[in-house]
């Protein structure tokens, strides 16, 4: 036999299917509504760009490779201790290291059904095996993922509250998860929303990393405070996991801008309130205002909802989805999340909320 022509990836790596983010563009002359990616009609805290501009003067230095900085303000502002706290560059870099450094082939990682796609890019890519556990009413399900336990599984991945659904998991359902997993399984709670979330029985994840050496939280700045295009998240996590990632991330993971700018958003509680005033207002009026347009509308708790589209010919989420974009509202199509026939809305601004109601009114009315 002769050698391969070209490098090959390893096995798998062919078998991913790329991450596709949501549209960003509209038709050339249309006003454009961002709704598709979760991002906040708010805009970072006033306080970042002063941060910025200090930076700015010397980019010809390195970062601070421990992002010291960050750490201390996200463990100011959260009571945590700096040491138990790791920055990534997005969360989706902490996700994607959590992956690498304890996953092998022939491991398995457990997602659910409708669960937030990188977990199987990562999982795959880690040489590693993903197992879908199922979901009920588009919710993570306890026993279903346990019914996923095996020898082998190494990681269950639960985004808390949940992209795209916006379900979560009280945290009496967490604790029961927790409690019948062997403790050589890591449970990832991904927080990513969590600032977002007005329940009673909701926690992030906090007590129980505390409590635990085999769970940890991600979270990250791309939400409420509105700086995902700085790529800043973090974790907090046991110091052995912290020490592990430390060992095998890049040296300079975040850049020095997303070092300040964090360090500052985070520190402006004013902002975080003003978002999750208006989330809280508006994700309550879009689920009750689409549903009296006959739309069914999953339950969230985040800032985002997910609309559900007739199977009629002419109103499905397609035709739904090449409306609104004409007229410059781009919402997120979920058909790689198993809802072909469903868009992702993000609750944003009040013009942009009340011009998506109005058009989806026109729209079921053709
Ligand atoms: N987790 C969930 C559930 C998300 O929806 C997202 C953003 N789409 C992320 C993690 C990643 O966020 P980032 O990498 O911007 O921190």
């Amino acid at each position: 036999t002769s050698l391969p022509a070209r490098p090959q990836p390893k096995p798998g790596v062919l078998d991913i299917e790329a991450y596709v983010p949501g549209k960003s563009k509209a038709p050339a002359g249309v006003r454009l509504h961002k709704l598709s990616s979760n991002e906040t009609p708010f805009g970072a805290s006033p306080e970042v760009q002063a941060a910025l501009a200090d930076v700015a003067a010397h980019l010809e230095l390195y970062p601070d490779g421990q992002a010291g900085a960050l750490k201390a303000a996200i463990a100011e502002v959260h009571d945590l201790p700096a040491s138990r706290i790791l920055c990534g560059n997005g969360s989706d870099e902490l996700l994607g290291l959590l992956a690498q450094a304890f996953l092998s082939p022939g491991d398995e990682a457990i997602h659910t059904e409708h669960g937030f796609l990188v977990y199987d890019i990562y999982i795959r890519a880690a040489g590693a095996t993903p197992v879908v556990a199922r979901e009920r009413d588009e919710r993570a399900e306890v026993d279903a993922i346990l019914a996923c336990v095996t020898p082998r599984t190494r990681i269950v991945f639960l985004a808390n509250p949940n992209n795209p659904t916006g379900t979560y998991l009280p945290a009496a359902e967490i604790e029961r998860l927790h409690a019948a997993l062997p403790a050589n399984v890591l449970l990832v709670l991904d927080a990513a929303y969590a600032e977002y979330v007005r329940r009673e029985d909701y926690r992030a994840g906090t007590e129980m990393v505390a409590a635990n050496r085999n769970v940890v939280m991600t979270r990250t700045f791309s939400k409420i405070h509105g700086l995902a295009g700085l790529r800043i998240g973090w974790m907090l996590a046991p110091e052995e996991i912290v020490d592990a990632l430390d060992r095998i991330r890049g040296p300079f993971n975040l850049n020095a801008m997303a070092i300040a700018a964090g360090a500052a958003a985070i520190r402006d509680s004013a902002h975080v309130e003003k978002s999750v005033a208006h989330n809280d207002a508006w994700l309550e009026r879009l689920t009750r205002e689409l549903s009296a347009l006959g739309l069914r509308v999953t339950p969230s708790v985040g800032n985002f909802v997910l609309v559900h589209f007739p199977d009629r010919a002419g109103h499905t989420a397609a035709d739904a989805d090449a409306f609104l974009t004409t007229r410059g509202f781009i919402l997120r199509r979920v058909t790689g999340y198993g809802f072909p026939n469903a868009l992702r809305m993000t609750v944003g601004s009040a013009e942009a909320n009340e011009g998506v109601l109005a058009v989806l009114k026109d729209f079921l009315a053709k």
